[in-house]
C-alpha cells in the first residue's frame, strides 16, 4: 500500500485537467492521469507531473462507462490502497440549439459531464470513508449558473454538478471528506480554441480582468480546495472567471 498522497484527475491529458494534475503533483504524490483516447497528450501530462516530483500513472478509461469506472478504481485501490483526492474534470461539449439537438448529443454530454461524477465518486467514497479523509472537487462551469444559448445539455449537466456537490458535501463532511466545485469562466483550452473570433471578442468584452483564463488559474483554485487549510470548506462553488460573473 502506498503511504503517499494518491490523487486521481479525470480528463487529465489536456487543458484544465493537465494543469490540475501538475498543480497537485509534487514530491509524495501518486497522480493517476485519466483520459479517454489521447495517449500522446496524456504522456505529455505524465512528463509534466514527473518534472515537478509527482509519480504519474496513465489510466485510459471512459468516465461515462460504468463498468470501466468500476474496474479502474478497483485497480487504483488495489495498487495504492487509498485515494485522497478525486478531481472530476473530464467533460465534453456538443453544442446545438434545443430545437435541433439530437438525443445522442444530450446523452453524451450528460453522461460524460454529470453521470461520470456519480460513477467516479461512488467508486472512491467507501475507501475515503474508511480513511476518514478525502477531497473531491468537481469541475462545473460559469454557464451552469448563468445558462447559455446553444448549450442546454452542457448547462444542465453543469448545473446538476452543483446540486450533486452540495448534497454529497452534506453526506460526507462528518467523515472528514470535503466536496466542492470549481466553476471556470472562459478558459483557453482545446474546448474554446475553435470558437469564432467574433464570439471570442464578445466574451472578452464581458471579462473585467481583460483576459481569458488559463488552465493554471483553475488549477490554483483546485489546489486550494484540496489543501489542508481548506478542511472546513465544503459544498462551495468557487468561481474562477476574471469577474465575468459574481455569484
Ligand atoms: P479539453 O481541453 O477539451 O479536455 C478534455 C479532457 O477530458 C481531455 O483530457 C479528454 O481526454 C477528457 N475526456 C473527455 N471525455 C472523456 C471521457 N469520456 N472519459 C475520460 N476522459 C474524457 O477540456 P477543458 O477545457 O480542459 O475542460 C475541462 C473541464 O472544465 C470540463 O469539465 C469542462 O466542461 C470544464 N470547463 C471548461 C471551460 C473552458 O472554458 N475551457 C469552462 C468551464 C468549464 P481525451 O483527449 O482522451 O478525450
Amino acid at each position: 500500500m502506498s503511504d503517499k498522497r494518491v490523487v486521481v484527475v479525470t480528463g487529465a491529458s489536456r487543458g484544465i485537467g493537465r494543469a490540475v494534475a501538475v498543480a497537485l503533483s509534487g514530491p509524495g504524490a501518486e497522480v493517476i492521469v485519466n483520459y479517454r483516447s489521447g495517449r500522446e497528450a496524456a504522456e505529455e501530462t505524465a512528463a509534466a507531473v514527473s518534472s515537478v516530483g509527482g509519480a504519474p500513472h496513465l489510466m485510459p478509461f471512459s468516465v461515462a462507462d460504468a463498468e470501466a469506472v468500476k474496474e479502474a478504481f478497483k485497480e487504483i485501490l488495489k495498487v495504492h490502497g487509498r485515494v485522497d483526492v478525486l478531481v472530476n474534470n473530464a467533460g465534453v461539449a456538443r453544442d446545438n440549439l434545443l430545437a435541433l439537438m439530437k438525443g445522442a448529443e444530450w446523452d453524451e454530454v450528460l453522461d460524460t459531464n454529470l453521470k461520470s461524477i456519480f460513477l467516479c465518486s461512488q467508486a472512491v467514497v467507501k475507501a475515503m470513508m474508511k480513511q476518514r479523509y478525502g477531497r473531491i472537487v468537481n469541475i462545473t462551469s460559469i454557464v451552469g449558473v448563468m445558462g447559455n444559448p446553444g448549450q442546454v445539455n452542457y448547462c444542465a449537466a453543469k448545473a446538476g454538478i452543483i446540486g450533486l456537490t452540495r448534497s454529497l458535501a452534506r453526506e460526507l463532511i462528518s467523515r472528514n471528506i470535503t466536496v466542492n466545485a470549481v466553476a471556470p469562466g472562459f478558459i483557453e483550452t482545446d474546448m474554446t480554441r475553435d470558437m469564432p473570433d467574433k464570439v471570442r471578442e464578445g466574451l472578452l468584452s464581458q471579462i473585467p480582468a481583460g483576459r481569458y483564463g488559463l488552465p493554471e488559474d483553475v488549477a490554483a483554485a483546485v489546489a486550494y480546495l484540496v489543501s489542508e487549510g481548506a478542511g472546513y470548506v465544503t459544498g462551495q462553488v468557487l468561481h474562477v472567471n476574471g469577474g465575468m460573473f459574481m455569484g
